[in-house]
């Protein structure tokens, strides 16, 4: 069976291109799902048509430059939430910032993935800077901060429950839910940048080049803006020697 769509769609204006797309001109236009999400999946390819032509007008050697080396400064542990694109929001180019995503911006001591990128980046391409950027209205925190079953992605939350757990007295003392939880977002971005410095990868780098430098920042959805929230510079000694390791 064809499902079929009617009206105008739920979609923004400027989203099409009516030059691309004419029959949008046509506000009772008739369309199929289908034929929809390839539009949208051709609008990308198109735009970075477009994106990769422009870079060339502005800088001929671009790609060419980047093209057997990469030597960024900053590693980006960032929210996997559309809204907080790292390298739309700071204005970098490709080529300044190693990036990886997850749901939460979580640095969990057993995810090869995670723990993948962070040696290559601190080991091989020997960055100075980590950052922990998280943002206010996380949908990941908040869904930790709730009581529903949601799956296996429970196992990925209960990370933040435990952030919760250590910072139960501060967190119950906030009568309004919203400041709650914008404090516990605030809460596990410390947390995490802790647990950068747990790990042997960049304690062995703090004892062999005096580097990364860990930051935690914290970025508004309401006006865009980041506000840096904690810092952990080279060497400094962690809540509890026990997570130091002395044969580095
Ligand atoms: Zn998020």
């Amino acid at each position: 069976m064809r499902i079929i769509k009617k009206g105008r769609g739920g979609f923004s204006r400027n989203f099409f291109d009516n030059k691309t797309y004419p029959e949008f001109n046509c506000l009772n236009a008739t369309f199929t799902i289908r034929s929809l999400q390839t539009m949208i999946y051709e609008k990308l390819l198109q735009d970075n048509k477009a994106w990769a032509d422009n870079m060339l007008v502005h800088d001929p050697e671009f790609f060419h430059r980047l093209m057997n080396v990469q030597t960024p400064e900053i590693l980006w542990i960032g929210c996997s939430d559309s809204r907080v694109p790292p390298d739309q929001i700071t204005q970098t180019k490709p080529g300044e910032i190693f990036i990886h995503r997850n749901v939460a911006n979580l640095v969990i001591h057993t995810d090869l993935n995670l723990l993948s990128v962070l040696q290559y980046a601190v080991e091989v391409l020997k960055v100075n800077h980590i950052i922990i950027c998280g943002h206010y209205g996380c949908g990941g925190v908040k869904a930790a901060m709730g009581r529903s079953s949601l799956g296996i992605i429970n196992k990925w939350l209960r990370n933040i429950k435990d952030v919760y757990r250590f910072h139960h007295d501060e967190l119950e003392a906030i009568p309004d839910e919203d400041k709650r939880l914008n404090r516990l977002i605030e809460l596990n971005i410390v947390e995490q940048v802790n647990n950068l410095a747990k790990t042997s990868i960049v304690q062995h780098a703090w004892k062999e080049r005096q580097a990364p430098h860990l930051h935690g920042w914290v970025y508004s959805l309401a006006d865009g803006i980041i506000n840096p929230l904690f810092d952990m510079a080279p060497g400094t000694h962690l809540e509890h020697p026990i997570y130091e390791y002395d044969n580095l």
